[in-house]
């Protein structure tokens, strides 16, 4: 049959990869996989789009794709893969929404799960009317933004995100999920109560900090190698209806930091997100691709120009409901009114929770339409620990950074006391750290912006080194096993032992490149 075929020639390319110039006596068993009875179907044309992402650097194609008809199509895929023992090298990665930047949802000459084939399927809300605390139960491809909108109809949100919501719950719960909220909420990965998995083995199995813990924290954060997250649930709280939104601009680095601890540690009487960017050399500076904030008096706000310094910009917001206004605007005066900030420099705007949530895909339509949204990617995301972050930004902002036209520079604290070291996570081992992401985009330059890019991130990267900051790399790059030993430390251990436990013949997330499948 054409899927016999199909399947052939795709593994006759994994063959070449195992540089075996036998016949594979093993092609039979590997034929099965395209006669598994399956309520979805797996595709081997027209499957190209699989072997790219966000990143636009690494493109691995695979031999498959399965879009799954059910869980159980999942756990048939991994399960044929695992009996197939180490005589193929077949692997399975889980894909989301393929927002990851070096090819991590890739599976060179293997098996892509198109995981958003499985969203929309029952995704209940529960605890709506408070006998219970609430929560929702969602598919693992689900995307945020429609996590959101369900829990909406029920007047609930989940509590901590990310900036940007059209990635899959399984992709950011793989990482960790960090954004303005975290200080508060801890990160995404310390918001969900249970998980059900498709282990390396291909047993479906729940998992929660009662039943099956080990597995349960070990997903979490685990970079996809234990298992598929195949639904979630997800914690949720009352959702607000509008968000105060503001932007202020500091110059001087140790106020803009002392601000920012200073409101992560003000308990429940602080702000509900708190974030800020780094500005080198800029004019326009409340306007870049990241949001959509419009602020009450943009022609003032669009006249600030760096003029060949860093500034850098505090956001935070509260939320509220339109009958608490005065109540909140006395709040935030209260809160602004011990922050350091440059006088005249408060910058604010009123919007509904949704659009404040949903900030950066407006920003996305605009660039898409631009051509500049399927562009390379050279991020870097590093968590610097808050006893280094002076010696950090004195190294890197104006030094090995002389601008950010490239894209926008994030910079915020959060408290590790909101994160269970039980996860699989790395972070600083100190009570707060920073987020620093450096989220380029050298569009506008040519080839040559990419390659400078890199190599700025390369210095950026050899001066922690060099410096021992203390720094841990979020949304981990390595190549080699060594780097992968050194990212995770005395963890190293644990993460090994639980890749022995769940997925011991390294078949899932190969993207990754932390082990790999032997002969
Ligand atoms: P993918 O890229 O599809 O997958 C990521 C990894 O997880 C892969 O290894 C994949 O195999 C694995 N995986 C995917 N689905 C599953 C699953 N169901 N089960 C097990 N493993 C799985 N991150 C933040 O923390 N905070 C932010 O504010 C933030 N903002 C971002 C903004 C933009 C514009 C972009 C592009 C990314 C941002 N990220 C942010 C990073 C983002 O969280 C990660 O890239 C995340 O992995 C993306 O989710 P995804 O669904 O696209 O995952």
């Amino acid at each position: 049959s054409f899927l016999k075929l199909s399947m052939l020639l795709a593994l006759t390319g994994v063959a070449m990869h195992v540089s075996d110039p036998d016949p594979d006596p093993d092609l039979d068993l590997d034929l099965d996989l395209a006669t598994l009875p399956l309520d979805g179907r797996l595709a081997f044309r027209g499957i190209s789009h699989a072997a790219r992402d966000f990143g636009h650097r690494f493109e691995l194609l695979p031999s498959a794709v399965l879009y799954p008809g059910s869980v159980s199509d999942i756990a048939k895929i991994v399960g044929h893969v695992y009996r197939l023992g180490r005589r193929s090298l077949l692997t399975v990665a889980a894909r989301g929404h393929a927002h990851s930047l070096q090819g991590q949802a890739q599976a060179p000459g293997g098996i892509v799960v198109h995981m958003e084939a499985l969203a929309g399927q029952e995704a209940s809300v529960h605890g709506a009317d408070f006998d219970e605390s609430p929560y929702v139960d969602v598919s693992g491809g689900e995307l945020w933004i429609d996590v959101l909108r369900k829990s909406l109809e029920h007047g609930l949100a989940p509590k901590s995100w990310t900036d940007y919501l059209h990635l899959t719950v399984g992709g950011t719960l793989s990482n960790a999920g960090i954004s303005g909220q975290a200080f508060r909420h801890g990160p995404q990965i310390s918001n969900v109560r249970q998980l059900e998995i498709v282990t390396g083995k291909g047993e479906v199995l729940n998992c929660s900090a009662e039943e099956n813990s080990d597995l349960f924290y070990g997903v979490l954060g685990g970079l996809g190698q234990f298992g598929v997250i195949t639904r979630a649930r997800i914690v949720l709280e009352p959702a607000p209806k509008m968000v105060k939104w503001m932007r202020v601009l500091y110059s001087d680095f140790a106020s803009f930091t002392e601000d920012q601890e200073m409101l992560i540690a003000a308990g429940e009487r602080t702000f509900d997100y708190i974030e800020g960017f780094v500005i080198i050399n800029r004019t326009g500076l409340l306007n870049n691709w990241r949001s959509s904030f419009k602020p009450r008096d943009p022609a003032q706000a669009s006249q600030f120009d760096s003029d060949g310094r860093t500034l850098f910009c505090l956001e935070m917001t509260k939320n509220y409901d339109p009958d608490e206004a005065e109540t909140m605007q006395q709040e935030v005066e209260e809160l602004l009114s011990r922050l350091r900030y440059i006088p005249s420099t408060l910058f604010q705007s009123e919007v509904p929770y949704i659009e404040f949530l949903d900030r950066v895909h407006v920003s996305e339509v605009k660039l898409r339409s631009q051509g500049l949204w399927e562009i390379p990617h050279p991020w870097l995301n590093l968590l610097i620990p808050k006893s280094r972050i002076h010696e950090f930004a004195s190294g890197v902002f104006g030094k090995i950074l002389k601008d950010s036209s490239n894209g926008p520079i994030l910079l915020y604290p959060v408290n590790k006391s909101k994160w269970d070291d039980r996860t699989s996570v790395v972070i600083p081992d100190e009570e707060i750290f920073y987020l620093v992401g450096f989220l380029s985009a050298p569009s506008s330059v040519g080839p040559d912006g990419l390659e400078q890019v890199l190599r700025q991130n390369e210095r950026i990267l050899q001066f922690c080194d060099g410096a021992r900051i203390g720094m841990k790399q979020y949304l981990p790059h390595y190549s080699t096993q060594e780097e992968w030993r050194a990212h995770f430390g005395d963890r190293w251990e644990m993460f090994k032992q639980r890749k022995e436990a769940y997925d011991p013949l390294n078949i899932l997330a190969p993207g990754q490149r932390i082990f790999q499948k032997q002969p």
